[in-house]
């Protein structure tokens, strides 16, 4: 970094040694921190309307939030009921606009000033007089010359977020405008580039000089995007660069352990299974297989939509590893998922003197204590638990192997908690929610990726509705019906969240509801998010005896719970549920040969047939989005059955800083990417990652300085990227 760029921010004009300690408290120390202090948002001419536009939305019905920039031309305290309520006329050449405080009248009284400028925004609402008026807008205060400069150049205004401590040292908006335009003026020159110039060049990109000049003070749209993209780029591929270094680390730590295969256990096994492997099964442990006898520890992720068969490729893995005298970990996200997968794996191997083992919370203490007997003294044995077991102080006689189900609901930092209780552990994850390639790509980066991209052949597509509340009588008869030919079904309702009480009661209530009517002659049974995973076994056992033929549950039926027999599920209230929820509950159906049915109820404004997938938000209430929202992802759920395809549409709803999973994953936060958005960004910084990498594996050679700098000062608490340790 060039010098100047660190020195104290007091040098910059305007700021001087006095402001200084207010920019220091805010943690703006230098010059350089002031530079990629970034605006948070821009004066868009897009959203902004001119008053007579504003007044026509809203008696339109228009309902949302709205831009205007006015000048104010009058103000009044009005005193009323020992209250007082501030008003401020704001004009422009179209009309009036009336802002109102309820408090902080003194504050207000002194920003909104005779003639000042601002860009008010907010939700106007028409008032009795028929004109428009804005309760405690968010605003930003304009100098003069920058609205002549908005209003006829089409300038782009940045406005930055000002702490506090800087409003107090009397910076406001257009100081700290000043402020940049001087700082900006005065050392952009010295910003130097922290990437190689090939992979500037290849990619595109912007220098970062001028990207940070754009990003504060852009001269168009364009400018401002392609400041952007290279701040985006930049971001991604530091990620990229940690996934790849962290990758090479494991692949370079030679001698793992070398699992072979043989052949004849394998093949008596096989013949055991009721159905033969499908092709994606038999490709994706043909890579396993690699894999384990490479020499070279396994990071393998295996992606397969509900219902795919996961499982039986976990569980030959872990067979395999079995007869090489190693020992398998398989890691559950839930008490009552590790339990089933007990029980059917301990089924499925008994003819082949394979020890296995279970730990649970809440198992008597003699039970306990004989599981770990298993796992301490038999370096063949299957272990199966959820993730407590890698935080419980456990002597593992001889891991080689750890498997993760369901790996979305585990973090980054528990897989490599995992390997690093085993030297050289091989490492399956699976992941039974299908996400979109970029966020494989970013999340998983480290791992090598296998998909089984084909269903099991004897399976037919669940059939899915989408229903009104009115329907749920007839939805009970046809439940009826499945049940008298011997089939079992699943009702849903959303998890109550409030309190436990509640939940527990809305569960009764429901459960004695139908019970006392619909089903007054059937097995019903009932399952809550209060029990404890014991409770939940008992129940879910007797469903899988079929002891019952109805299973209520209030809360999300646990992931990957596999009854074949039950193939109807209603879902109460779908419009609750995310679109990769609604996805898995499906998956609890379908897994036979026989029909399956899917039901999603609603209220009926939400099953209306007339839906638009291209409704214009811009004239929506932001309640008004989400009924649009929920509408698609019921209509989406509905038509589509393949979970790749759902993701993808999952995703682009909920857009950037609300993505599944990335908060839990232990991403560092991205400030500019978003992940939905951004997949050619996204795929173009991996290239380039793997391009420095080739060129220069540790990161050595000058041109790369910046990029090890930076790598190492922002990312050195996410150490559990780049190291497994
Ligand atoms: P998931 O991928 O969602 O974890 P599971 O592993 O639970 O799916 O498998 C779902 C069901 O399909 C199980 O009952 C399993 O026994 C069965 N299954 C797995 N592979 C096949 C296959 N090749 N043919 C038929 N059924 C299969
Ligand atoms: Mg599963």
């Amino acid at each position: 970094m060039s010098a100047h760029l660190s020195y104290s921010v007091q040098y910059v004009k305007s700021v001087g040694p006095k402001r200084r300690k207010a920019f220091e408290d805010v943690g703006i120390n230098t010059i350089k921190d002031l530079l990629f202090y970034f605006p948070s948002k821009y004066l868009d001419r897009s959203n902004i309307v001119k008053i007579s536009k504003a007044l026509e939305y809203i008696q339109n019905g228009y309902e949302g939030e709205l831009t205007i920039i006015a000048k104010v031309s009058g103000s009044e305290v009005i005193r009323y009921h020992k209250k007082s309520l501030m008003k401020v006329k704001l004009k422009d050449e179209t009309g009036y606009l009336e802002c109102i405080w309820f408090h902080g009248i003194r504050f207000f009284k002194d920003v909104f000033k005779q003639d000042r400028h601002f860009a008010v925004s907010g939700k106007p609402v028409l008032t009795r007089y028929g004109h428009l008026q804005i309760a405690h807008p968010d605003y930003d205060r304009l100098d003069d010359d920058e609205t002549d400069e908005f209003i006829n150049t089409g300038k782009i205004i940045p406005f930055y977020r000002i702490p506090k401590k800087l409003k107090e040292s009397n910076i406001g908006d257009f100081s700290f405008r000043r402020i940049i335009r001087n700082v900006l003026e005065n050392y952009s020159t010295y910003i130097e580039e922290s990437l190689p110039a090939e992979i500037i060049n290849s990619f595109h990109l912007l220098k970062l000089g001028e990207t940070v000049a754009n990003m504060h003070l852009p001269n168009s749209y364009k400018e401002l995007e392609s400041a952007r993209t290279r701040m985006k780029f930049e971001e991604i591929l530091y990620l990229h660069l940690l996934m790849l270094l962290r990758k090479k680390r494991i692949a370079n730590d030679a001698n793992a352990n070398i699992i072979k295969v043989f052949p004849a256990p394998l093949k008596y096994f096989l013949n055991t299974l009721p159905f033969e492997l499908t092709h994606a099964q038999l490709q994706v442990l043909s890579e396993i297989r690699k894999d384990l006898e490479s020499g070279k520890i396994m990071n393998r992720l295996l992606q397969g939509d509900v219902g795919s068969g996961k499982t039986i490729v976990a569980l030959i893995t872990m067979i395999i590893v079995s007869t090489n005298a190693y020992q398998s970990v398989l890691l559950a996200p839930t008490e009552i998922l590790a339990s089933q997968h007990y029980t059917n794996i301990s089924r499925l191997i008994k003819d082949l003197d394979i020890p296995i083992a279970i730990l649970l919370g809440g198992q008597s203490k003699k039970q306990r204590s004989a599981m770990i007997e298993i796992i301490e003294k038999n370096n063949n044995a299957i272990i199966i638990g959820t993730h407590a077991l890698i935080e419980a102080n456990i002597n593992f006689k001889r891991l080689g192997l750890g498997v993760i189900d369901e790996q979305h609901r585990f973090g980054v930092l528990q897989r490599s908690k995992l390997i690093s209780k085993g030297i050289n552990t091989h490492t399956l994850v699976m992941s039974a929610t299908p996400i979109p390639r970029t966020l494989t790509m970013t999340l998983y980066g480290d791992l090598d990726v296998s998909i089984i991209k084909e269903m099991p052949q004897n399976r037919r597509q669940t059939k899915t509705y989408l229903r009104g509340e009115n329907k749920l009588p007839k939805i009970y008869s046809f439940i009826r019906k499945r049940i008298s030919l011997g089939e079992q079904a699943y009702i849903v309702y959303p998890l109550v969240e409030e309190s436990d009480k509640i939940e527990l009661k809305a569960a009764e209530t429901h459960y004695n509801e139908l019970k006392n009517s619909f089903f007054a002659d059937i097995r019903v049974g009932l399952i809550h998010g209060k029990m404890k995973w014991y409770e939940k076994e008992v129940v879910m056992d007797r469903f899988a005896r079929k002891e019952y033929d109805v299973l209520i549950s209030t809360t999300v039926i646990e992931v990957g719970i596999d009854i074949p027999d039950a193939t109807v599920i209603l879902i109460n209230d779908a419009d609750r549920f995310g679109i990769s929820q609604l996805h898995q509950l499906r998956g609890r159906v379908g897994r036979s040969d026989k029909q399956s049915y899917c039901i999603l109820v609603a209220k009926e404004e939400f099953t209306a047939r007339q839906m638009s997938l291209d409704f214009k938000s811009e004239y929506l209430s932001p309640l008004q989005v989400e009924k649009q929202k929920s509408k698609i992802r019921l209509s989406a759920v509905e038509k589509i059955i393949d979970g790749f395809k759902l993701s993808e549409i999952d995703f682009k709803l909920r857009g950037p800083g609300d993505i599944f999973g990335t908060k839990q994953s232990g991403l560092p936060e991205l400030k500019y990417i978003d992940l939905s958005a951004d997949a050619e960004i996204i795929a173009d910084a991996k290239k380039a990652a793997a391009n420095i990498l080739e060129d220069d594996p540790d990161l050595c050679k000058e041109k790369n300085f910046m990029i090890k700098q930076n790598l190492s000062k922002d990312y050195s608490s996410h150490k559990n990227f780049s190291s497994t340790a």
